[in-house]
């Protein structure tokens, strides 16, 4: 069985994103916007479901924009705070209070873009 990879490093990066370093040595680049997005707590998933099932776009889609619930996040998420939750997950504490998103390491590692593969497209 694939043991599962532990952040090593948590590095912001600016006011956007941040990385990860795993203990395998893959590096990965997080946005804010996409984390806030995927946040894995009922409440998020709820609104996702009121949205029709897809993620609301929270960026440069008019049309979209108004299926957005009212309470749904900012489409410019600040990170407030990111805490350990024993050794399998992060909770991520958003600037507006929101902090009942906890991200088990596996979706994190889904959620990242490796930086290698960023280099490749380059
Ligand atoms: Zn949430």
């Amino acid at each position: 069985m694939r043991k599962t990879t532990v952040p090593e490093k948590i590095l912001p990066l600016d006011s956007r994103s941040l990385m990860i370093e795993w203990d395998d040595g893959i590096q990965q680049i997080f946005t804010y916007e996409k984390l806030r997005r995927e946040c894995p707590c009922a409440t998020c998933r709820e609104m996702l479901e009121q949205a029709g099932g897809e993620a609301p776009k929270l960026l440069d889609d008019h049309f979209q924009l108004r299926l957005i619930p009212k309470d749904a996040p900012s489409a410019d998420p600040i990170l407030a705070r990111v805490d350990w939750v024993g050794n399998y997950a992060l909770r991520l504490v958003w600037e507006d209070g929101h902090d009942t998103g906890i991200y088990d390491y596996d979706l994190l590692r889904k959620l990242g873009v490796d930086t290698h593969t960023i280099e490749k497209e380059r």
